[in-house]
């Protein structure tokens, strides 16, 4: 097919046989299992997926590949073609009653942030979700603390789902070769979170605000939010930086800003 890989769709097609197999055989797929594929460009995973799934639904951005997708697997009784935005596909109403999805996909690097979260939002139906991402990405969302990928992604995806780094992928499985190395990564949706937390929201503004100043201390960043004192009071040393406090330490700074009475000056 005589496609121009468009950039502004983020398109890098695999072509490497050997990754492709071991990104099948990593979504460990079983009959019965209802599946989507998020950008399906010119079906490198769509075909094996094929294969194997009772139930395949794609979403592709890129109308000429969409074209393209129907031509090529206009005989598949199993598979639904999306032509549409992932970032607004609503993939509830995919998911038939009881059921959960399994989600996987090659991800443009560019959106590939906002579309996890995008997902998160539904993850009572979401069973699990595989994506090959930029290395530096999969490193940051399986991050512990202390090091310095550990951030904001690593805090609020650990919040949502258990993290599992699978094997990284050189430039070259990929046409055109994209300038950084890539990992496929497994996240999972907890059904309960690990910690408990009154108000995502506001766990999300207060990791937000430690780590927008990640070299200062949490006494300095969370200055607006909590006071040395009420970090203290937690068991929390406000000289330690956001990069050294745990999910459950910031869970704890969270609930405490969140049942904080609402100061009016
Ligand atoms: N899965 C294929 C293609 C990966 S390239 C492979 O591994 O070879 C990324 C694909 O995502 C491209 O086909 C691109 O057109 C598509 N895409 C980009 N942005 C998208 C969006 N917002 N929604 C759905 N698909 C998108």
């Amino acid at each position: 097919m005589a496609h121009q890989a468009r950039k502004r769709f983020g398109q890098n097609f695999l072509h490497d046989h050997n990754i492709i197999n071991n990104i099948i055989a990593s979504a460990m797929i079983q009959s019965g299992q209802h599946w989507v594929e998020i950008g399906a460009g010119q079906g490198a995973l769509t075909e094996p997926l094929l294969k194997k799934v009772t139930h395949l639904d794609v979403v592709e951005l890129d109308r000429d590949l969409v074209t393209w997708l129907e031509y090529k697997f206009a005989t598949q009784t199993n598979l639904k073609i999306h032509s549409a935005d992932a970032l607004r596909f609503d993939f509830a109403a995919l998911a038939p009653e009881g059921e959960k999805l399994h989600i996987i996909g090659n991800l443009p690097y560019n959106i590939s942030t906002p579309l996890m979260f995008h997902l998160l939002e539904t993850t009572d139906c979401v069973a699990d979700m595989i994506f090959m991402l930029q290395k530096e990405v999969v490193n940051r969302i399986c991050a512990m603390p202390n090091g310095k990928s550990y951030g904001r992604l690593s805090v609020m995806m650990q919040y949502y789902c258990a993290t599992e780094w699978l094997f990284d992928v050189p430039p070259e499985s990929f046409n055109p070769v994209p300038q950084v190395m890539s990992a496929m990564v497994r996240l999972v949706p907890y059904s309960k979170p690990p910690v408990e937390v009154d108000d995502v929201q506001t766990l999300s503004k207060l990791v937000t605000e430690a780590f927008s100043q990640r070299r200062k201390t949490l006494r300095n960043s969370l200055k607006k939010s909590l006071s040395e004192t009420e970090i203290t009071e937690l068991g929390i040393d406000a000289n330690l930086r956001a990069e050294n406090i745990s999910l459950s330490d910031f869970a704890l700074l969270a609930n405490a800003l969140s049942r904080k009475p609402i100061n009016v000056e």
